[in-house]
């Protein structure tokens, strides 16, 4: 069983030829949804790639265009089996929809507190407020255990009474691949013979196809989520939860990449309590997979701001890193302040307009500043992530390394996805340095794009050309 799109490098590394991977005559290529994928660049490569096999489409939705024909694809019909013959076998039932509302759905905030205090009436009320933020959000409460085993309890007991009696079957739709087999774990043990039946709409998500290449390439990566300035709290909390299952879906596809966010696009413009508990959330999650955040840093208007989020945040959890901009005057007294060997802090240039009065402006001197913090953080113990393109700085930064005689464990390289390096990242892996990239995704990036120009258009170049190219 394969997909097509793992055909999509079917070339060969020398001479990028395509590739013959099975000359077999005995193949057979079963393809499902035949009539998708098909008619491609990528169905060529198959194509060429299993040259003698023999390939057999199925599918429910037959097309007949002028570039596109099922049938003419596959070389016509073997067999078919409509949906009026399969009514007409009793394959294809009718689904009888009941509207049912158990006491526990729920329907809106007023019901979300009143489910609260229904299931969590025995503990204590500090107990309470922090199962409230970690279950801040619809469907997270929806995924909750015992919430769960309640509801299959009454669908247990409704089934029994209502439904079996009658001959019928039961479908439950679940909003998750997790809920769905608790469902059936539960209303099992309730006496119900239940088959969970998973169908997914690519729940990894291309990022995790970029995550998972460059993992393959030797690279580490951050998922970054684009956005920023949020305007209302239900976007915030959106958000939130968006972040929240990237760290789950991180650990369900295995991919080695951490999470990185900024803290604006959590609601610190709505203040930062709100921010805080966001955040919060966003790293119990990452604590339940054992995972890396990293707190972007903005503007300075919110360095102080976001400097103290972080330091809440690492009372809560040990893994979770700030970054300091060498533009600003003020990064060494930050640095100092929060300088131990626990300390994973992300130093880059900065990309926002500052003053001269806070910020330095001629990229000598932020180059400087860049190298006295990496020494700085490098001799007090921290782990450094340097995040730069800029080739000079980062010979500047190896040569540190090795006037320090530090072991590669001690620090990483950062780069943006896409920006073209020339082999530097290949070189700096083969002297067994570990690079990271920062692979921002999401539907925000072209507001991202715009709203960077603006802020300082001398970037502007880069980030609409090359955010999301490939190297
Ligand atoms: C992993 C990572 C995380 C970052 N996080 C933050 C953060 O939290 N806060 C913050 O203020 N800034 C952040 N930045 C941005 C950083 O501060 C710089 O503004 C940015 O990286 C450009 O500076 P440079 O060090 O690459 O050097 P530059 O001297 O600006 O660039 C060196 C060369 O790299 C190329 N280059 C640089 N950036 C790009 C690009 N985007 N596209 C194409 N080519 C490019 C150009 O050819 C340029 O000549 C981050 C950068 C990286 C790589």
């Amino acid at each position: 069983m394969t997909t097509i799109q793992k055909f999509e490098d079917v070339l060969s590394v020398e001479t990028e030829e395509l590739v013959t991977l099975n000359a077999a005559e005995n193949v057979i290529v079963m393809v499902d949804e035949a009539h998708r994928t098909q008619y491609g660049l990528l169905a060529a490569k198959m194509r060429k790639a299993l040259p003698n096999a023999a390939f057999i489409g199925f599918t429910g939705t037959p097309i007949d265009k002028v570039f596109r024909s099922t049938v003419r694809q596959f070389g016509g019909l073997i067999d078919s089996y409509t949906i009026p013959e399969s009514v007409a076998d009793k394959s294809t039932v009718p689904i009888l929809y009941e509207a049912r509302l158990p006491e526990l759905s729920i329907l809106g905030p007023n019901t979300l507190d009143k489910l609260f205090d229904k299931m969590f009436a025995h503990e204590p009320e500090h107990i309470k407020q922090r199962i409230k933020r970690r279950y801040a959000t619809k469907e997270m409460l929806a995924e909750a255990e015992s919430r769960i085993e309640m509801i299959a309890d009454d669908i247990s007991d409704h089934f029994n009474r209502y439904v079996k009696p009658n001959g019928y079957k039961a479908q439950v739709v679940a909003p998750s691949r997790r809920t769905a087999l608790k469902y059936a774990q539960y209303v099992n043990d309730f006496g119900i013979s239940a088959y969970p039946i998973i169908t997914t709409s690519n729940e990894d998500g291309p990022e995790f196809n970029v995550a998972k290449a460059l993992n393959e390439r030797g690279f580490e990566v951050t998922l970054d989520i684009l956005g920023e300035h949020v305007d209302s709290r239900q976007e915030a909390g959106e958000v939130t939860a968006a972040y929240v299952d990237l760290y789950r879906r991180i650990a369900a596809c295995g991919a080695r990449a951490n999470i990185s966010l900024k803290p604006t696009h959590l609601g610190l413009d709505l203040g930062r309590e709100l921010c805080l508990e966001n955040l919060l959330q966003v790293v119990s999650a990452g604590r339940e997979s054992g995972n890396f955040l990293r707190i972007d840093m903005e503007d300075s208007a919110i360095t102080d701001d976001t400097l103290a989020l972080y330091s809440d945040c690492r009372e809560f959890y040990d893994r979770v890193g700030p970054v300091l901009q060498a533009y600003l005057h003020r990064s060494s007294d930050d640095l100092a302040l929060i300088l131990s060997t626990r300390l994973n802090v992300r130093l880059c240039k900065g990309i926002y307009r500052e003053r001269p009065e806070i910020a330095h402006q001629r990229p000598s001197a932020i180059n400087d500043n860049f190298m006295a913090l990496a020494r700085q953080a490098l001799e007090g113990g921290a782990y450094v992530a340097l995040a730069t393109h800029d080739r000079p700085l980062i010979a500047r930064l190896e040569q540190l390394i090795r006037d320090l005689r530090l072991p590669p464990e001690r620090f990483e390289f950062q780069v943006l996805y896409g920006v073209p390096m020339g082999g530097k990242l290949q070189e700096l892996q083969s002297r067994g340095f570990k690079v990271r990239i920062y692979v921002p995704f999401g539907e925000a990036w072209y507001d991202y794009s715009k709203r960077r120009l603006k802020e300082n258009p001398d970037i502007a170049g880069y980030v609409l050309s090359n955010l999301f190219k490939k190297e």
